[in-house]
């Protein structure tokens, strides 16, 4: 089968041919000698894999004294001599090089190489390792390039040769740590070979003369020094690289793109993944700077300077836990509304604390029933506090949130919100409503990573709410004091790299246009895969008028969804099973790094596979 991997990249001396690395030693202890200086095998061996003038280089700076620029020539100018003398001697192919090499040519990958030897040297090497049966498809010396290793530019033309644009699709293979720092700057993966690499310095005589201890502590310490350079691989010898590159295969295959058509996790941009690969500590004063920034800018997308958000460590329900526990006294009743999955949570999540609450029951492919809950708030004066889903993520159906929130108010009680799917995407005037407290996450329409969630709540509520919390980690009031009183110190460890990913995510939002032009993206999705699947006879659950642009619930007829959902995977797309009690239903979201073209493509998929199954499907309006 072909491999997903297009090119191996081997070194030569000391990875596929020169058993031990042995040439370039002699060469450079002949070169120091001649300027008068005596230098160890291990200083001949330490810099190994650079180019061999920075080789030269780099010893003369181990050396007790500093030696002239015109020494480090004359030294350098012996060893060329040496060793280009000798290293025809030398080109011995490496044990199972060339049966390997066949074998990763059958599977259709190209064999590339780099070295530290000039190209006039490797104008005796090639000729001879060809005669042994060893012959890469492209060779290249650090002389023919602006910077040798461990600079990324001889790999990078082997890849231009190939024709190869991803470097992930590249395997680098070496004997030193030089060589594995150059496959980590190209972007390649790595992997370290210890029996007869410089690494571990020994020619096969040294290595018989060993006891089998001594030579387990030596081939330690040269995995050590692969693995401290940041090698994805160690392998003893050339004869275990193909299960190698079937684990690079079996990754690839595993982590291939893909298009998330679910309500989060998403498919985020390129920017919030690379904005995870900084290192930050929770209470370094950049970090917290970050964190305000964060914090403050939430806040603006919903409500003003009398509300404060609240990060929190853990998935959205995390949130809504912290909210629902902290912001009402327990003896407080909270009526919740609920018409899906995520209204009973609330609910699962309030009982679970046993504090006092009671619900109202709705029809999951409707919104919540207005007159069915104002005849409730008449009849029960002592409730303290509503609290519902603004979108019900379960059926995709939005709920009247500015009517709601204001037959509530008219009649004194606190509302709070789940608006973990809306948040960004909805208009939420919570200052003008006088709503007392939302909650939301990173991973919906902020389309940050998963990992962080938060409560955007009144300031003078939060104050007073000092205690009440059942538990010490969802403590609301706790968390606010370290991150406002502290300057955006989190109490307990913070996922930092999710928190730089939803810095990142913060700012895409503000260049794509901020809430009109997101919101904008999400009706134009939602009306093309929605426009596209009724060609295909596949309808929505919900009326129109009931539909959010966020997610939204098909009927899934006879389709058998496990098949529906294995063709679509194959085709790089992740759907989302239903969840509707009354019907057999699938859901498709439409958030995260998505656009029409994506919905287009999905539609036409979808109506593909109903072809091909020959699914009966309802006739399309005319
Ligand atoms: C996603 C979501 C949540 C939170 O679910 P988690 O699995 O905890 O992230 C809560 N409510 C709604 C409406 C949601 O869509």
């Amino acid at each position: 089968m072909a491999s997903k991997v297009k090119a191996v990249i081997f070194d030569w001396a000391g990875t596929t041919v020169d058993y031990g690395c042995v040439a370039p030693v002699k060469g450079f202890i002949d070169g120091f000698r001649s300027i008068g200086r005596d230098i160890t095998n291990e200083m001949a061996r330490k810099p190994m894999g650079l180019a061999k003038i920075d080789h030269t280089r780099a010893i003369a700076a181990m050396l007790p004294e500093p030696i002239s620029e015109e020494q480090i020539l004359k030294a350098y100018e012996v060893f060329e001599a040496t060793l280009l003398d000798d290293i025809e001697r030398h080109c011995d192919v490496k044990d199972y090089v060339t049966k390997t090499v066949a074998a990763l040519r059958k599977q259709g990958i190209r064999i590339g190489s780099t070295t530290g030897y000039t190209s006039k040297m490797m104008a005796k090497v090639i000729p001879k390792a060809a005669e042994q049966g060893y012959f890469p498809d492209y060779c290249i010396a650090p002389d023919q390039v602006a910077k040798g290793r461990p600079y990324p530019y001889m790999i990078w033309k082997n890849l231009m040769y190939f024709g190869i644009s991803d470097p992930g699709e590249a395997v680098k293979v070496g004997d030193t740590a030089a060589d594995i720092e150059e496959g980590k700057n190209a972007g390649c993966r790595t992997v370290g070979i210890i029996m007869g690499s410089s690494e571990l310095g020994l020619t096969r005589d040294e290595v018989a003369a060993l006891s089998a201890e001594e030579l387990k502590t030596k081939k330690a310490l040269a995995a050590a020094a692969y693995y401290k350079a940041g090698a994805d691989y160690i392998i003893d010898d050339m004869s275990e690289l193909s299960d190698v590159i079937a684990d690079i295969d079996r990754r690839l295959a595993q982590n291939a793109p893909r298009k998330l058509m679910t309500p989060g996790p998403l498919s985020t941009r390129a920017s919030v993944k690379r904005a995870m690969l900084a290192d930050h500590c929770t209470w370094d004063d950049e970090y917290k700077e970050i964190t305000t920034s964060v914090m403050n800018d939430i806040t603006q997308i919903s409500a003003d300077d009398n509300y404060a958000t609240v990060l929190l460590q853990g998935s959205g329900t995390y949130a809504v836990e912290a909210m629902i526990n902290c912001l009402c006294r327990k003896k407080e009743k909270i009526l919740f509304l609920v018409n899906g999955e995520y209204g009973k949570r609330m609910l699962t999540v309030a009982e679970a604390s046993r504090r006092n609450c009671e619900y109202l029951d709705f029809d999951m492919t409707r919104p919540i029933d207005i007159k069915k809950f104002e005849k409730k708030l008449k009849k029960d004066k002592d409730t303290a506090a509503v609290a519902f889903v603004h979108c019900e993520t379960t059926t995709g159906v939005i709920n009247p949130l500015e009517e709601i929130t204001k037959l509530a108010k008219s009649c004194g009680k606190k509302v709070f919100i789940d608006a973990m799917s809306s948040f960004a995407a909805y208009e939420i005037d919570m200052p003008g409503l006088d709503i007392d407290a939302l909650a939301a996450s990173s991973n919906k329409c902020l389309e940050g990573l998963p990992g962080l969630s938060f409560v955007i709540a009144k300031k003078d509520l939060l104050e007073k709410s000092r205690g009440q919390s059942y538990s010490h980690s969802l403590d609301l009031f706790g968390q606010y004091e370290g991150l406002y009183a502290a300057a955006g110190k989190f109490r307990f460890t913070s996922p930092t790299n999710v928190l730089l990913a939803l810095r990142q995510a913060l700012d895409d939002y503000k260049q794509e246009g901020g809430l009109p032009a997101r919101r904008a993206r999400y009706m134009e999705n939602h009306r093309t895969l929605v426009d596209g699947l009724e060609k295909h006879g596949i309808r929505p659950v919900t009326a129109p008028e009931h539909r959010s642009y966020i997610i939204t619930t098909f009927e899934l007829g006879s389709i058998d969804f496990p098949s529906l959902y294995a063709a679509l995977k194959s085709k790089g797309f992740i759907i989302y099973p239903g969840k509707l009690t009354s019907m057999p239903a699938f859901r498709l979201g439409n958030i995260g790094d998505v656009y029409p073209s994506d919905m287009a493509r999905l539609a036409e998929i979808i109506g593909e596979y109903v072809r091909a199954e020959s699914i009966p499907v309802s006739e399309p309006d005319s």
